[in-house]
């Protein structure tokens, strides 16, 4: 198998999209040949936007990504990567709190499909912080954002927003 090309996928909710999101798949984007971002629909989460509207908000953003590719998907991440072929599944790691449900969901994960592995790339330092439900409570009391999600998001977040009033 040396030298075949190597098909990642980074799942998440992405129910705004962040700089530290961004951060991971340009960097993702660098070590495989192959990089999906699959936007779970995560109805548990209740999300503030709907699937289409994060799939969206992704594809405005990376579309200068040649190799990255935007999936919406439902059921086990397991079964949607090997519907489509990927050995990798990539996750960010900020502060200790992600670290006990991610080493779970890898542990999991390498259960139901022992031949997909997980990959963890550490957040960069300026966006340890930054997480999608701290800038919709931000946005939500009228606070500035624009230093977290790019431009274009925020706009959509505000729109939103002004549509719930
Ligand atoms: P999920 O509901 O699957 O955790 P998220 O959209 O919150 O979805 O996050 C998707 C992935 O991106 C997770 O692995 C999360 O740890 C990672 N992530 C979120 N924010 C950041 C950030 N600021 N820096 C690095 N990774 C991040």
């Amino acid at each position: 198998m040396e030298g075949a090309a190597v098909t990642a996928l980074y799942p998440g909710t992405f129910d705004i999209l962040t700089h530290g999101h961004l951060d991971i798949i340009r960097r993702a984007a660098t070590l495989f040949d192959r990089l999906i971002v699959c936007v779970a629909q995560n109805e548990a989460k209740q999300p503030l936007f709907s699937p289409d509207e994060r799939v969206q908000m992704l594809r405005d953003t990376v579309s200068e990504l040649p190799n990255v590719e935007i999936m919406a998907f439902e059921g086990l991440t397991t079964a949607f990567a090997q519907s489509v072929g990927a050995s990798v599944i990539v996750r960010g790691l900020r502060a200790v709190s992600d670290f006990e449900y991610e080493l779970m969901m890898a542990l999991m994960n390498r259960q139901l499909a022992p031949g997909i592995e997980t990959v963890f790339l550490t957040a960069s330092s300026d966006q340890i912080f930054l997480s999608s439900t701290l800038v919709r409570e931000v946005g939500r009391l009228g606070g500035d954002i624009e230093s977290f999600v790019p431009r274009p998001v925020a706009e959509v977040l505000r729109r939103k927003l002004a549509a719930q009033a």
